[in-house]
């Protein structure tokens, strides 16, 4: 048996940051940290590959540049029911493919002497001494330290957790050339979320973002629910009655895969255990993860550098340190945000949220994480909001009514 004072399963974004902070933190311990990958990278991944500014600064934080090709949006035009609002602004998106961005991570990762196994799927995973044995497809290991960084069906969660509240939401999607779909997107630089379908019982939105596929532009078109129970026939209806609109009816091959988000009595360590990134639980109300993943994984690996420091695998810190920190109330208030825009009060949300473009401006800034504005309090927008210091200019945001 082979022993490791950390293994880290999976990957994706969360597993890569957990692996790039742990080297940051403490270089003699790249060498000693395995990760584990059930996949060969570059390996598919159902993602529409959106990086928000925060998975930016996450990236710039780890010292990473975005090196894969991408495609900027600084446009979004967003249908709520009864309106248009169009946006522009500073840069509201990176669009990547997941496949070249993850391997592209992972390269850094054993750039900076990091050891990644990949074609070893984890079968079992056992509490064991001192730690945790983990059997795997090739072997056999022993770590005092595993973080779950394995996607949203984590068998780290299912095996080592305590079970707590099943949050899982769904998003399908699918990819068209752009000549063969009449949409704007990448010619304006813009994406398009639309909101219009929750009046008929979608907990969620139908988007479209402008991306780029062995270098031919493409447009990525997909429904995400909050909630995946039952949501299944109306998000394959959308996403058929959205290409249809956009005239890309036809035989697209549609994927789908599931979200976990974070939100109260969720849990996310046990003693020797932490989980990162979906195994955790990322945003609620968009289904936004990839910022989440980066950020768990930075915290995950200082808790888990200070635990081989301390002695103390206790983990229960973490949980604390995410439910108490910004990035635990920013989830908490997109799920509370995803129950009011999809409940039952949702026409006095959009209404509200389409008619200023002030609170607009600091609704994207808080969502995307510019100049900290998600690190504020509630009481701080409403303040900034009140007196107007964080204004729209009129290029920035109009409003179309809708008969
Ligand atoms: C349709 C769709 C669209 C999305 N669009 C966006 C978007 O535009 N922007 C955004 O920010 N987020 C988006 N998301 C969410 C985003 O994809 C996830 O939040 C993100 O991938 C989470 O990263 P992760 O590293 O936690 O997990 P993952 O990226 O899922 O990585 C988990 C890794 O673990 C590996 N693994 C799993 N089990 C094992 C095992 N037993 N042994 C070894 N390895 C294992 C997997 O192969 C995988 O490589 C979207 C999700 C979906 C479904």
């Amino acid at each position: 048996m082979e022993r490791r004072p950390i293994i880290i399963i999976g990957s994706g974004p969360a597993g890569s940051a957990s692996a790039l902070e742990l080297q940051r933190l403490n270089p003699e311990l790249a060498g000693e940290v395995l990760v584990l990958e059930k996949a060969h990278h570059p390996r598919p991944k159902v993602c529409a590959g959106g990086l928000i500014p925060h998975s930016l600064d996450c990236l710039r934080q780890l010292d990473v540049p975005l090196s894969v090709p991408n495609v900027l949006a600084h446009r979004a035009r967003v249908d709520v029911p009864g309106r248009t609002v169009e946006y522009e602004g500073h840069e509201l998106c990176r669009v990547v493919r997941r496949d070249e961005f993850d391997a592209s991570l992972v390269a850094v990762c054993r750039a900076r002497g990091v050891e990644v196994r990949e074609d070893e799927k984890v079968t079992a995973l056992v509490r064991e001494g001192d730690g945790v044995r983990v059997e795997s497809e090739r072997g056999s290991y022993h770590a005092r330290v595993v973080v779950g960084a394995d996607g949203s069906g984590s068998m780290v969660r299912r095996e080592l957790v305590p079970a707590g509240r099943e949050c899982v939401g769904k998003a399908i999607m699918t990819d068209v050339p752009q000549d063969r779909i009449d949409w704007s997107g990448h010619r304006a630089e813009r994406y398009d979320f639309s909101f219009t379908a929750v009046p008929a019982g979608l907990r969620g939105y139908v988007w479209a973002f402008p991306c780029l596929i062995a270098g031919r532009p493409h447009a990525n078109i997909g429904v995400y629910s909050v909630q995946a129970a039952g949501s299944g026939a109306l998000l394959y209806r959308l996403l058929k009655e959205e290409l249809d609109r956009l005239g890309a009816s036809g035989d697209w091959p549609i994927k789908s895969f599931p979200i976990r988000w974070y939100g109260r009595s969720v849990r996310i360590a046990a003693p020797h255990v932490l989980l990162a990134g979906d195994a955790a639980g990322v945003d609620a109300l968009m289904g936004e993860g990839i910022s989440y993943a980066l950020e768990y994984g930075r915290r995950a690996a200082a808790r888990a550098a200070n635990a081989l420091a301390t002695s103390d695998f206790s983990f229960a810190a973490y949980e604390r340190d995410v439910a108490d920190s910004w990035l635990g109330k920013k989830l908490r208030r997109l799920e509370m945000s995803s129950r009011l825009f999809y409940g039952w009060s949702s026409p006095l949300w959009f209404a509200i949220a389409a008619k200023s473009p002030r609170a607009q401006e600091i609704g994207i800034r808080w969502y995307n994480g510019v100049d900290g504005w998600d690190r504020r309090s509630g009481w701080a927008a409403l303040a900034a909001w009140w007196r107007g210091t964080v204004k729209a200019t009129p290029a920035q945001s109009s409003v179309t009514s809708k008969p």
